[in-house]
């Protein structure tokens, strides 16, 4: 299997990103933002927990997010790969999802870090809320994600260094520019 973690700030661009790489190389995708997007639009009581988190610009309990990914993990029937988009989002969760992959014999292939700078990132959420509507894509909340990055996600990048999983990809430039890239570290692996 291919087991992809995309990694970077609210922002980055790892939702684009997942949608090519998934018809380029026929993976499966976690997205954990989508899924509680998708709870909370459908009144479950998970999506009134996650409602009260997101809309603060905080993370979701990590044994919660934990139990959620294994089961659309293990819901992926003879599955080439999977690409973890949003997922993991803090140390514990890393940890978590090595256990996971090697109770079910697999582990992360690559670890793919979008870097893009605080400017452009507030530019575009600012951007994707006024044409989404995303509740949590204003100023104020943004703020309060990029601050929850840098103190519990970010320390990730060290800790998939540490794993010999890291790799850099260049989040500013054209969609295709950053594929581009991508597809490159994919073929080198
Ligand atoms: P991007 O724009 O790069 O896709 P994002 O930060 O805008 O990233 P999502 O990944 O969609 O957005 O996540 C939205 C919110 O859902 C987060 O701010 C957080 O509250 C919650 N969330 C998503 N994934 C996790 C996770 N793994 N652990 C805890 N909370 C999570
Ligand atoms: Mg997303």
């Amino acid at each position: 299997m291919l087991n992809i973690v995309i990694f970077g700030a609210p922002g980055s661009g790892k939702g684009t990103q997942s949608a090519r790489i998934v018809e380029s190389y026929g993976l499966n995708h976690i997205s954990t933002g989508d899924v509680l997007r998708a709870e909370i639009k459908n009144g479950t009581e998970l999506g009134k927990t996650a409602k009260g988190y997101i809309d603060q610009g905080q993370l979701i309990p990590d044994e919660l997010m934990i139990d959620i990914l294994a089961s659309v993990f293990d819901s992926f029937k003879d599955s080439k790969g999977v690409i973890f988009d949003g997922f993991p989002r803090t140390i514990a969760q890393a940890e978590a999802l090595k256990k996971m992959l090697t109770e079910r014999g697999q582990e992360v292939s690559v670890m793919l870090d979008l870097e893009v700078p605080e400017e452009e990132l507030m530019t575009r959420l600012i951007k994707r809320g006024k044409e989404s509507g995303r509740a949590d894509d204003n100023e104020e909340t943004i703020k309060k994600r990029l601050l929850v990055y840098h103190s519990q996600t970010a320390p990730l990048i060290d800790w998939y260094k540490k794993e010999n999983k890291y790799c850099h990809i260049n989040g500013l430039g054209t969609m295709e520019a950053i594929f581009a890239e991508i597809v490159d570290a994919i073929e080198a692996l």
